[in-house]
């Protein structure tokens, strides 16, 4: 996998707004955000899309969507509700190519996507 800035926020070598992290992921805020509440989960482990998981992923990939969850009970959304998101290659309108979860709430999100 190439090189993304997710890398360097992993490495610190430029900032970011985190607000969570474990051994496995890290979770930040969206600098463009798309709702009040934005933030991005991703694995340390660097993966470029979805389509890059096996089977053997699917402890980091239920990580991804158990810490969005956490974060939303721990920010009191979980209840008024949220979307969580993965952007996959160019018809998914991934941009960043190293595999991140969107959480997206505090606002009505509307429903179909663009
Ligand atoms: P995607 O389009 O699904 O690949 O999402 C990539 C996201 O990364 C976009 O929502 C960007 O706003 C966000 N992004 C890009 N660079 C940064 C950065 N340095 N810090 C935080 N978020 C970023």
């Amino acid at each position: 996998m190439s090189e993304t800035i997710f890398s360097k926020i992993i490495r610190r070598e430029i900032p970011a707004d985190i607000v969570y992290e474990d051994e496995h992921l890290l979770g930040f805020r969206d600098v463009n955000p798309q709702a009040p509440v934005h933030v991005l989960f991703i694995p340390k482990k660097p993966m470029a899309t979805l389509n890059d998981a096996d089977d053997g992923d699917a402890d980091l990939l239920g990580r991804l969507l158990l810490a969005a969850r956490a974060f939303a009970s721990k920010e009191g959304f979980a209840e008024s509700g949220y979307r969580t998101v993965i952007n996959c290659n160019a018809d998914g309108g991934q941009s960043v190519y190293h595999l991140h979860l969107h959480l997206l709430a505090g606002r009505q999100l509307s429903w179909p996507p663009g």
